[in-house]
């Protein structure tokens, strides 16, 4: 029989963690699927971390304790190395991802079907700022990644093929939603609705969107730099026009005037150059991640259901 691993990063899901391992162990024996849960805690300040204990006492549930909070990029590539299934699905434990889908999803995988990816058709409740910020934001990653991203999610079900690949990407700046795409195979969708959170709240914002955003931007398409490039020529076009325009103006003697114009061009001329140099700095800056080689998540403890085995305390 297949076994299927679902994998639910938990950030201070305290309230969630029974809740989904009762909704998605009954779903599972209701479908008869062979399955395992792989939790794994990133770092949570409540008690999450002694909620997944209490069900490892199952030994479906692998239970994972990452040594600080490392991000849920960090804890979905722990949970792909970690599982076990022919196939796995990424799910967040506060279902906002309707476990029901899973079997849609599941089915799709047994015609053949190697990436199975969850298109939200709503966006659930969400503040207008932040509807306007994710439109622009999935508009120009789908630009510049030519993947169609504006309504793609984290919830997606991976073939072992698929989950072997990812996990031989050496790079430690990931972005989940793209790289399913970038690696190819046999792709398809399942819509679905984002439901609303039962219990804790969201961990993003404002801040750390904007700053998702950008980091999620600069580690998957070098888009930015050339625009930095192609900047760098409109500014050249515009400085040979404005020079020679300056020029005819100091020999036909009006060279005095343009005061106004002379402050405008440098404030411009000097934010863009911040702004290019900022661009610069944060690509110098992966590529500082990059070479420090560092792991993406430190694991602290490891408790898998059967075995009990504890590694690192
Ligand atoms: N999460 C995580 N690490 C973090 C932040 C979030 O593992 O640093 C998990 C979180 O527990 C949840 C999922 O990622 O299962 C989605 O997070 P959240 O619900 O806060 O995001 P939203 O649904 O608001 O986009
Ligand atoms: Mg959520």
């Amino acid at each position: 029989m297949k076994l299927l691993s679902i994998i639910l990063p938990a950030y201070n899901e305290e309230e969630n963690i029974n809740l989904s391992y009762n909704v998605i162990s009954e779903l599972m024996y209701n479908n008869s699927i062979d399955y395992e849960l792989v939790y794994i805690n990133d770092g949570s300040k409540d008690n999450t971390w002694d909620r997944i204990e209490e069900i490892s006492r199952d030994d479906k549930v692998l239970a994972i304790n990452f040594s600080r909070n490392f991000g849920k990029e960090a804890a979905i590539e722990a949970g792909l190395k970690m599982c076990n299934g022919d196939c796995a699905v990424v799910l967040d434990c506060d279902l906002q991802h309707p476990p029901d889908m899973i079997i849609s999803m599941y089915r799709l995988w047994e015609v053949g079907y190697e990436v199975i990816e969850g298109v939200k058709v709503s966006r659930g409740k969400e503040s207008f700022v932040y509807k306007l910020f994710s439109k622009i934001f999935y508009s120009s990653i789908s630009k510049v990644t030519k993947f169609k991203m504006d309504k793609s999610s984290d919830f997606k079900l991976l073939d072992r093929k698929v989950i072997n690949e990812l996990n031989q990407l050496p790079e430690k700046n990931r972005f989940f939603r793209a790289l399913s795409y970038w690696v190819g195979f046999k792709q398809a969708t399942v819509e679905f609705e984002v439901q609303e959170r039962v219990n804790g709240e969201s961990k993003w914002s404002f801040g750390s969107l904007i700053k998702y955003a950008i980091s999620n931007i600069t580690s998957f398409t070098s888009a930015p730099l050339h625009l930095v490039s192609l900047i760098g020529v409109i500014y050249l076009i515009f400085a040979t026009l404005l020079g020679g325009y300056s020029l005819i103006s100091y020999f036909t003697g009006n060279s005095l005037e343009g005061f106004t114009t002379i402050i405008l061009l440098l404030l411009l001329v000097g934010g863009t150059i911040t702004l290019s140099i900022g661009i610069l700095g944060i690509y110098i800056n992966k590529i500082f991640e990059e070479i420090k080689s560092r792991p993406s998540y430190i694991i602290s403890k490891k408790i898998h259901g059967k075995t009990k085995v504890k590694v690192y305390e």
